[in-house]
């Protein structure tokens, strides 16, 4: 099985009554500066959204294909056997709460890209608060934080795009934008994550009814309101790329208090979903480097990084 562990790198603490992120440097060297992954460009894909919203249950998917053999990521027999307990980053926490922040896999993953080049691919399980108005701007650093890190920002959202959660994301983006000198986009990919979407008849599962539902919601044409197409622009003016993922019901089997993830549990659409999602993030060809200012960010690139954007906003 997966050797390794979800270790928080970023924590949210607290000096004399303000908001300060702490770096827990030991802990980042451990992930990026082993021997093996020494000067690696890196792969950065980060889940990030509210409590219980399925975000490390998913990432235990995306381990689970990172690390089977090349033969069994085609074939589809990555997803696991039947009756495999689903392991990895701590998921179906229960009601207590895990610190907000960071956490990376402890183990980062060598693979190579389409044109053979080699890569450290990192996963980043991101957890704000959410519960009350005065954390929203914690919130904003945090997700704002873990999308200038990645290269992959999920942004994983329960039911449905809501006119809300792309408001934070333009706050996320702003505070973003600020703390980064780059020219062009500030950020890479944004995948809007979409779980238990109700309406497949209306758009159908995956990135087809994805990309439908997000032109509707992000369409600039028609009479939105001045501050939501602001929102709009601005968004589609900082990442290099928006996507959206129509996710099924994984099935009623996730809310027994015993369900340890095996993939009997899980229904046949929400597997199928599995199968092409994780691949359009992980297959050789569609790995996406991480890169600032075009240039490729190594992983001792990455723990400076780390270092630069906690002293920015802290300061
Ligand atoms: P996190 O707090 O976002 O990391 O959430 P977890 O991954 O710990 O999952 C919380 C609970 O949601 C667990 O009981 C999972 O079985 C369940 N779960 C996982 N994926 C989904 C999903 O797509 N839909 C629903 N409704 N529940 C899910
Ligand atoms: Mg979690």
């Amino acid at each position: 099985m997966e050797r390794g562990e979800g270790i928080q790198v970023v924590k949210l603490g607290e000096r004399e009554g303000a908001a300060r992120y702490e770096l827990d440097e030991g802990a980042l060297r451990r992930v990026l500066l082993r021997e093996d992954v020494r000067g690696l460009p890196v792969v950065v894909v980060s889940v990030a959204g509210a409590y219980r919203g399925g975000k490390s249950f998913i990432l235990n998917f995306f381990l689970r294909y990172l690390n089977a053999s090349r033969k069994s990521q085609l074939d589809g027999t990555w997803l696991g056997e039947e009756d495999e307990p689903l392991k990895g980053f701590h998921w179906r926490g229960g009601c207590e709460r895990e610190t907000t922040g960071i956490h990376l896999w402890s183990e980062p993953i060598i693979t190579t890209t389409e044109n053979g080049k080699k890569v450290a691919v990192l996963l980043m399980d991101t957890q704000g608060t959410f519960d009350s108005e005065t954390t929203i701007g914690q919130n904003s650093t945090i997700f704002a934080f873990s999308t200038l890190i990645s290269s992959v920002q999920i942004y994983n959202l329960y039911g449905n795009i809501k006119e809300d959660d792309l408001q934070h994301l333009q706050l996320f983006a702003e505070y973003g934008s600020l703390a980064s000198e780059t020219q062009g986009k500030t950020f890479q990919t944004l995948l809007f994550l979409i779980r238990d979407w109700t309406y497949p008849f209306e758009h159908p599962y995956g990135f087809t009814g994805g990309s439908a539902l997000l032109c509707k919601k992000l369409q600039l044409n028609r009479n939105v309101n001045p501050e939501l197409r602001h929102v709009r622009e601005h968004l589609t003016s900082c990442f290099e790329d928006i996507k959206c993922f129509l996710m099924p019901h994984p099935g009623l089997t996730v809310e027994h208090p015993n369900f340890d993830g095996r993939i009997s549990g899980l229904t046949e659409n929400f597997r199928s979903a599995l199968l092409n999602l994780v691949p359009s993030l992980f297959d050789p060809k569609h790995l996406t480097p991480k890169k600032i200012n075009g240039v490729l960010v190594s992983t001792q690139d990455l723990f400076e990084y780390f270092q630069k954007y906690v002293n920015i906003f802290n300061s």
